[in-house]
C-alpha cells in the first residue's frame, strides 16, 4: 500500500453521495488517501465502478457498505466491511431494507407535500436510478423547489427528526445487522456511535449482547461524535477491546464532511482486513 491517510467510510451516488464511484474514486487520489472504504447504504452497487477507477492508482479501495438496522425507533448504521457481496441472507436483508427506505421517503414525501409544492417526481429527479434512497434526495428536490437552500438547511429543517414530517424506516435490530455481516465474512463496526441514536439506545447490556454477536470496532473518529460520547465510547472500546476508527463520511457535496478529516490506524487498518474472509481489499 502506498503511505498516506486511510478513511474507512465514504458515499457514492449508488447511495446518497453526490459523486459516482469513479468519481469518489478520483477524489480520494485527488486527495492523497493510502485507502478509502467506499460504504454507500445498503447495497455493494459501488463496489465494482470504484474497483475499475481505482486500476493504476495506487489507492487501495476497501470494500464495504454502511448496513441501516433500527432500534425502538432509533437509526442505528453499521459499517460492514470486506463482506462476500453474494450472501443470500445480506443480500435478500438489503433488498429488503432499499424497499423500506424507498416506501418510507414516499411516505416522508407525501406529508411534506400537505405544506410545500413537492412530489414524487421532485425526488426522482434528484436520485439515480437503483440507488438507496434517503432524505438527502427528499433534501436535494426541496432545494430543487427552493425551499431550502442546501441539504444541511434540509436536515436542519423540513427533514429534522423532529420536524413533524419525519418517519422512520423498517429495518433489522442492530444484533441481527451484526450477526449478518460476520455470516457474510464481513467486520462489522458500529458508525458514528456517539450520534444521537446509538448513544442514547445502547447501555450496558446491550453493547455487551453486540460484542458477543462478533462486533469489532467502533467508529470514535467521526464528526457527527460529541466531545462527551467520544469519552464514552473510547471507554466501552477499552473494556470490550473493539477497535477504534475514524473516517470522514464524505458524501461529496452532500455534506460539509471532507475525505480524510478523521483517518484509521494501518494497524487497526491491518486488523480488520485480517479479521474479514467475505471479500479482499482492491489493489491493483
Ligand atoms: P436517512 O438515512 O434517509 O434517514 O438519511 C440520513 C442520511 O442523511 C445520513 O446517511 C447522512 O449521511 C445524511 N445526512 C444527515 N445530515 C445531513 C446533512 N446535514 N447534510 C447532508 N446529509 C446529511
Ligand atoms: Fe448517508
Ligand atoms: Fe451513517
Ligand atoms: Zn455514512
Amino acid at each position: 500500500m502506498r503511505p498516506g491517510p486511510i478513511d474507512l467510510h465514504a458515499h457514492s451516488s449508488v447511495s446518497d453521495g453526490t459523486q459516482t464511484p469513479a468519481q469518489l474514486v478520483a477524489a480520494a487520489v485527488e486527495a492523497g488517501l493510502s485507502a478509502i472504504a467506499i460504504t454507500d447504504h445498503d447495497s455493494t452497487a459501488g463496489w465494482a465502478p470504484a474497483f475499475d477507477a481505482a486500476r493504476g492508482t495506487g489507492l487501495t479501495v476497501v470494500p464495504g457498505m454502511e448496513l441501516s438496522t433500527q432500534l425502538n425507533g432509533a437509526s442505528v448504521h453499521v459499517l460492514a466491511y470486506l463482506i462476500d457481496p453474494a450472501h443470500p441472507a445480506l443480500l435478500a436483508a438489503t433488498e429488503s431494507i432499499r424497499a423500506e427506505r424507498l416506501h418510507r421517503a414516499e411516505a416522508m414525501v407525501t406529508r411534506i407535500a400537505v405544506d410545500y409544492a413537492l412530489d414524487w417526481d421532485d425526488v426522482l429527479a434528484q436520485t439515480t436510478p437503483g440507488a438507496t434512497v434517503g432524505r438527502p434526495h427528499i433534501a436535494d428536490a426541496l432545494v430543487a423547489r427552493g425551499h431550502v437552500a442546501d441539504r444541511s438547511a434540509a436536515f436542519d429543517s423540513i427533514l429534522h427528526w423532529r420536524g413533524g414530517y419525519y418517519r422512520p424506516h423498517e429495518a433489522p435490530k442492530p444484533i441481527d445487522g451484526v450477526r449478518l455481516v460476520v455470516e457474510a465474512g464481513g467486520v462489522p463496526v458500529l458508525a458514528h456511535p456517539g450520534a444521537r441514536g446509538p448513544d442514547h439506545v445502547f447501555d450496558d447490556r446491550r453493547i455487551a449482547a453486540l460484542v458477543d454477536a462478533g462486533l469489532f470496532g467502533v467508529e470514535i473518529g467521526h464528526r457527527d461524535n460529541p466531545p462527551a460520547a467520544v469519552t464514552r465510547w473510547a471507554e466501552i472500546a477499552r473494556k470490550y477491546g473493539l477497535v477504534s476508527t475514524g473516517s470522514s463520511d464524505y458524501h461529496g457535496a452532500g455534506k460539509p464532511n471532507q475525505l480524510a478529516e478523521n483517518t484509521t490506524s494501518p494497524e487497526v487498518y491491518a486488523a480488520i482486513v485480517e479479521r474479514a474472509n467475505g471479500s479482499k481489499p482492491f489493489l491493483e
